[in-house]
């Protein structure tokens, strides 16, 4: 089975109703969508398993190019449009990428030794004027996705997704989250790159619109206005965003449905606030590139409980996902007890792009070893801790940087706080937060002490104007902790 027969169903049941969207303005169908994909195939010369990257910021064309590169039997390489130009050209030689497709903006700064298409313009146009190929009937471990990690912890690796891995995520997406049909919408306000490209295989398979800002990005009023304008709109957003929407001081848009949030923390107190602000509308997800989107997640009900604990969590299990805790020696940890986060099952990967090293290292025992420290509690909700090179050790006392920050971003002179570890002689480490807003440290330290044990406070506060992010928004820890080494 090949992703392009989400796109076949969809075509055959919705044809004529609008399939991708640029604002308010519909912009193909679903039949239309299906015969340029297929045209797309035509065109597209190699033999199956051609790697054709696409670096674009969040665009219509993307939905074809996805589904045109599968129906040729291709790999699909979407890359962020946020990196240097740089880092693109080290992804497209990593993949061996036969050619590029890319934005105006992003194909003026490329310089690169294989052919760059740019998306939009009438060249384009010529990709589309073939007869169009036959469906494919590809085999589901073929590779469907080259998913280049954002690379917090070093340099990016390609994890490769099959056909069977993201209709694992897909069926997960459908059982756990949301049930679009298609009178709903799916609205890019996350990078298509990642996340949110991840999800329009669900959101296909149903006949949901797809809904692209024409910014391009992600606008809070531009996104809050589009879904007072589509029908049941849905949204993967990672949490930095969704406090960006509170931040607008603007009502739950009529039509927006369910949020489904996660890729980094999401401290209780933003939650919280999140949910006063539009209502019981969120989800919460824990995954990571190499199990896309899908090891546990917190559903929409469990967000109705005052359980502290609970909402700190990531969730449980999702669908077809095994998980498990476990210790250094690799047996089981006990409820409560902290260790790696494992998983197994259809939606992960089968290792690393040209690195068996490192999938080798990743894939012990037939599980997804994450680099994710956690505890499973009593009811099975697994509560993450942090990644387990962040995990502060102070005079042989584990210290996890997320319980700290947890405790300082509920002080109102707070609007953004980081810990973590500086080298130090007696201690071994001892706890630092970056914070970035109003609070001074004797504020911080008294607020500290009415919540988290006395050894977790930190030693020192660092004040910065912005937290260092990398192009996906996540925190740099990396970037925080060189600061202190100098
Ligand atoms: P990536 O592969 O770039 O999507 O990064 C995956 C990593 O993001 C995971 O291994 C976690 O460390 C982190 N992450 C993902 N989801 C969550 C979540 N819901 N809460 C906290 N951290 C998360």
């Amino acid at each position: 089975m090949n992703l392009f027969a989400l796109l076949d169903q969809a075509a055959a049941r919705f044809g004529d109703r609008g399939a991708v969207y640029c604002g308010e303005r519909r912009v193909v169908t679903w039949a239309g969508l299906r015969e340029r994909a297929l045209r797309l195939a035509g065109s597209l010369q190699g033999a199956p398993g051609t790697r054709i990257a696409v670096a674009s910021e969040n665009r219509p064309e993307i939905v074809e190019l996805m589904f045109g590169i599968w129906a040729a039997e291709f790999v699909y390489v979407p890359i962020n449009y946020k990196l240097h130009p740089r880092e693109m050209a080290d992804i497209v030689v990593d993949s061996g990428a036969a050619q590029v497709f890319a934005s105006p903006k992003i194909a003026a700064r490329l310089d690169l030794d294989v052919p760059v298409e740019t998306v939009g313009g009438e060249s384009y146009e010529q990709w589309f004027r073939t007869e169009p190929a036959a469906a494919p009937d590809t085999d589901p471990a073929a590779l469907a996705w080259l998913f280049y990690t954002s690379g917090t912890t070093g340099r990016s690796k390609g994890a490769m997704l099959s056909h069977r891995n993201l209709m694992a995520m897909t069926v997960a997406h459908l059982a756990d989250f949301d049930a679009p049909d298609q009178d709903c919408s799916l609205v890019h306000g996350a990078p298509m790159s990642h996340g949110s490209g991840l999800y329009i295989p669900p959101y296909v398979l149903r006949g949901a619109r797809q809904v692209i800002p024409e910014s391009g990005a992600f606008d809070p009023g531009e996104f809050l206005d589009l879904c007072e304008h589509h029908p049941g709109c849905s949204a993967f957003l990672a949490p930095t965003m969704v406090q960006r929407l509170v931040a607008t001081g603007r009502d739950r848009p009529r039509h927006l449905r369910t949020v489904v949030y996660g890729g980094g923390p999401m401290y209780v107190d933003s939650l919280k606030k999140a949910m006063t602000a539009f209502g019981p509308i969120f989800t919460q997800l824990y995954g990571q590139g190499e199990a896309p989107m899908t090891i546990t997640g917190l559903r929409r009900a469990d967000h109705l409980c005052a359980d502290d604990a609970i909402l700190g969590s990531v969730g449980y299990a999702r669908s077809g996902v095994d998980v498990a805790v476990v210790r250094e020696d690799g047996t089981p940890a006990a409820i409560g007890e902290i260790g790696e986060i494992v998983c197994c099952g259809d939606v992960v990967m089968s290792g690393y792009w040209n690195n068996p090293a490192a999938t080798a290292a990743t894939l012990r025992g037939g599980w997804l070893h994450t680099g994710d420290m956690g505890s499973f509690d009593d009811r099975g909700y697994l509560t993450l801790r942090d990644r387990s090179k962040d995990v502060v050790i102070s005079g042989g006392s584990n210290i996890y940087p997320r319980e700290v920050e947890e405790v300082l971003i509920e002080h109102p002179g707070v609007t953004e706080a980081c810990v973590v570890g500086a080298p130090d002689e007696e201690w071994g480490e001892v706890v630092v937060a970056f914070i970035v807003g109003t609070a001074d440290p004797a504020e911080l330290d008294a607020h500290l002490l009415t919540r988290i044990a006395r050894f977790k406070r930190p030693k020192r506060y660092e004040f910065l104007d912005e937290l260092p992010k990398n192009s996906y928004g996540k925190v740099l820890k990396r970037a925080l902790r060189e600061q202190l080494a100098q």
